[in-house]
Order: C-alpha cells, then structure tokens, then sequence
C-alpha cells in the first residue's frame, strides 16, 4: 500500500503544521506544569531557580530547563536518594516499572501508568498503519518482552487495529510457526531476520515464497545496504522503527522517506554536541525529547529535555506523500557507536556499509565486528575488520576488501588521507560460519569495539 488514505488516527497524523504547532504548545505548558506539580525533581529544581513554571510557554522556552540524561535519572533514585524524584504518579496509578540498563551503574528506573501504554500503544497504531498493516494482519514479534516495552507495547497496538500477534520474543522460532499460521509480518532486528531467511533457504524455502510481507526491524541503527540486502533477500519491504523505553516511537512509513515523529506525543528537539543550543535545521545532532501529555491526563515518569544520547537529522517538516505531517527524521545512530581517528567520527554503520556492499554478499553472510588498536608508533591506529564467509576458501578476498574501503572511505575524505599515509590501518580478516568473537559472548553483540 503506498500515498495517501490509511490512517490510525487520521485527524491527528495529517493536522496541518500551524494547528500541530498549536497543540504542541498547548501540551508543553501543560506538561511543564504538571511536571512542576508532580514530579519531586521538577517540583525541587523550580524551586530552587525561583523559574515559574508558566513561564515555560513554548519549544523555545524549553531551553531554560535543565538537559537531563540518564546518569540524572541514576542520581535521583535509590540507592543515591531515599525517594524515586522523577516518579509522578502514586504507587496505586503504576501499573508496570522497568529497568532499563545504562552502560554502567544501576539501571534507570522508569514507570509506566496504564494510560501511559495506552498512549504507547496509539504511537505504534500509527506507525504499523503507515506501513500498511491492518485488521486480519498475523505478525510475530521476534523482539523480546519484559523489561524492553517495544515487543508488549506493539502486542497492545495489534489489538486496537485487529492484527493478530505471535509473541515469539525470538527469531529462532520452529519453521512450523511459519508454515502453519502463515504470518504476514515479522518484527525483529536486521540480523536475526537475515538469519531466519538463511534458515528458510537451508529448509529449501526461499523466503520470498513465504507468507510474509513486510519486516519491521528497530532496537538499532543499520546501514541502508544492509537493509536493501535483506529486503531483496525476503522479497518485501523493510521498515524502520526506532523506540525506547522513555517513549519514542518513531517509525518509517510505506514511503520510506525517514521516520515519523509523534510530535503531539512525544517532542524532538536536535542539539549540538556540547547540549547547549539547538542545532540549524538540517544539521545533524543529538536528540532531546520531551514528553508531551494531552490536556488533563498524567503519566508515570516524566522527562523534559531527556538527552537519548542518539544523533539523528530532521529530514522534513513538510506533508510526506503518505499524507502524515508529523516531521521526518533520519534514523538515528547511537552516540556510544561513533569513534574518532584523525579527527574525523565514524560510527558501526560506517563500518557496517563497508561490509554490505552488494558485491560482497556474494562471499559474506552479512555478520562482522570490528576492533580498532593503537599501533606502535604514536597516533597509530589500526582497525581489523572479520567477516563471517560461507566458505573463507571460496571468498574473494579482493572483492570484499575493494568495496569495503571504497565504500567506507568515500564520505571521510580525512580518513581516507590518514589511510594512504598509513597512520590509519585497516586489516581485513576473513572467518568461516560461527568463528567471530562475538558468538562466544553473551548479550546485545559489540560490532565495533574500541581496544585503543
Ligand atoms: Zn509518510
């Protein structure tokens, strides 16, 4: 399904730009003042900055609040306080609370009302509508359920559109589940369905045969190449979503021209490295959101100027073919995931690009990790890169390595430089099925590892 006609909540997706504007500030000075109200931090930090909250009218204004991250959310809660300050709503109004894991210390604590799932869910509504999902649909959800809300929050969206959920949690479900209920759509990351479809082929099924018709993948950043290999490899559509627990949920519509932003729910604002300003519209930069409750509701935690630590770019804020209006950004690349070498950033999809080059799946299963060394003399770098092969004897080594670095060089001019100058190695090592390190090491997998 493509353009205009099929809607969730039409009147709130295709509102014109001055009456979305309109609404968003009404829900800033709403949402400010409830923070003010029920949040202890919020209560405590106007307080302390004699700031009236009223004074708070617009996206602009935003700006006077404080850029919280989630090291402020770890600071202000047990063990470091007595009390959860960023905890609005009585015990007897929270419905579910997750912990979500940092890089480091204890896990943030967020909780969740059940109108907060309630809107969660509206959110996905939206998006899996906008992909052309609908009532009838069967989708199994690959993504895992507990403490993550992206796999419950879209069994909760499948309910309000009349889709039927498979709830998996994994992709390493019995082919039966495929044969039998003939799902429609498949949600998961971009390389558990690549395993799946390579699971399908060695079961003499190609995957373009099956049932399904669309993937959603999310939970992560990928590179275009690789998700243009996987659509060819299923024979159908691949759209992104982009969630977390905090509230985004941000998805890609059947024009795939960027993710669609919930601005009536959730506000995005793009800020420059050092979190000081906003940055030129266009630019890259880091995304801030803001939570934005409709008039007269309450949610469980609240966040103002929630620093996600992931960059992204506002693409546009103008009607998309589809017929939404809410704005478009690109998908967004974890912070944590760019490293610098010469001065120039470079993030795990860079790497990843480099890999994907259609050429090189010929050889290549599409599973890589990288590491990048000091080398022996002083700003010396090298970074070695593994490929799984189907056969490292069949590979064509040259192949690969040509079109990994034209590809990986060609926006990173720097880079490039430092290469040819040799203070940038880069070595390629070429591994059969099963032989990288990061099947031996449990959890999310580390593509790109920094052992300078
Ligand atoms: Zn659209």
């Amino acid at each position: 399904m493509s353009g205009e006609g099929s809607y969730f909540t039409e009147a709130v997706e295709t509102m014109d730009r001055g009456d979305l504007d309109a609404l968003i500030e009404e829900r800033i000075r709403y949402t400010v003042n409830f923070a003010s109200e029920h949040s202890p931090f919020y209560r405590q930090w106007f307080r302390e900055h004699k700031i009236d909250a009223a004074s708070i009218r617009s996206h602009e204004d935003l700006r006077e609040l404080p850029i919280i991250s989630g090291q402020t959310i770890r600071e202000h809660q047990p063990p470091e306080t007595s009390e959860f300050q960023f905890k609005s709503l009585d015990w007897r109004e929270i419905f579910t609370l997750h912990e979500t894991s940092g890089t480091s210390g204890t896990p943030k604590a967020f909780f969740l009302s059940w109108a907060d799932w309630q809107r969660y869910a509206e959110k996905y509504a939206q998006i899996f509508v906008s992909q052309g999902f609908g009532p009838g649909d069967r989708v199994v959800v690959c993504a895992s359920y507990g403490m993550n809300v992206g796999a419950n929050t879209m069994t909760l969206a499948a309910q309000k559109i009349g889709m039927t959920i498979i709830p998996e949690g994994k992709c390493a479900f019995p082919l039966r589940i495929i044969h039998s209920y003939k799902p429609t759509g498949l949600v998961g990351s971009v390389f558990k369905l690549l395993r799946l479809a390579r699971r399908l082929q060695v079961a003499h099924i190609r995957p373009p045969d099956s049932s399904v018709e669309r993937l959603v993948v999310g939970g992560e950043s990928f590179a275009e190449e690789s998700r243009a290999y996987l659509a060819e490899l299923w024979g159908c559509p691949v759209y992104n979503t982009y969630g977390s627990t905090e509230g985004t949920m941000c998805g890609e519509c059947s024009e795939l021209k960027g993710l669609h932003v919930p601005e009536d729910m959730v506000h995005l604002d793009v800020y420059d490295p050092h979190l000081a300003d906003f940055v030129p519209e266009g630019e890259c930069g880091r995304i801030v959101l803001t939570t934005l409750l409709p008039v007269g509701e309450k949610c469980g935690t609240l966040l103002l100027n929630y620093d996600t630590e992931d960059t992204t770019v506002v693409l546009s804020r103008d009607r998309c073919a589809c017929g939404r209006t809410h704005l478009r950004i690109m998908t967004p690349q974890r912070e944590a995931e760019t490293f610098w070498v010469a001065e120039t950033p470079f993030n795990r999809v860079d790497v990843e690009r480099g890999v994907f080059q259609r050429e090189n799946m010929e050889y290549l299963t599409g599973e890589y990790e990288a590491f990048l060394y000091g080398g022996d003399d002083m700003g010396e770098t090298t970074m070695r890169v593994s490929v799984e092969c189907f056969d490292p004897e069949k590979c064509d080594r040259n192949v690969v390595e040509e079109h990994f670095l034209k590809a990986f060089f060609q926006y990173k001019q720097r880079l490039a430089e430092a290469h040819a100058e040799g203070t940038f190695n880069l070595v390629f090592n070429f591994v059969g099925p099963q032989d990288l390190e990061l099947y031996r090491v449990t959890g999310r997998p580390k593509r790109l590892v920094d052992r300078r």
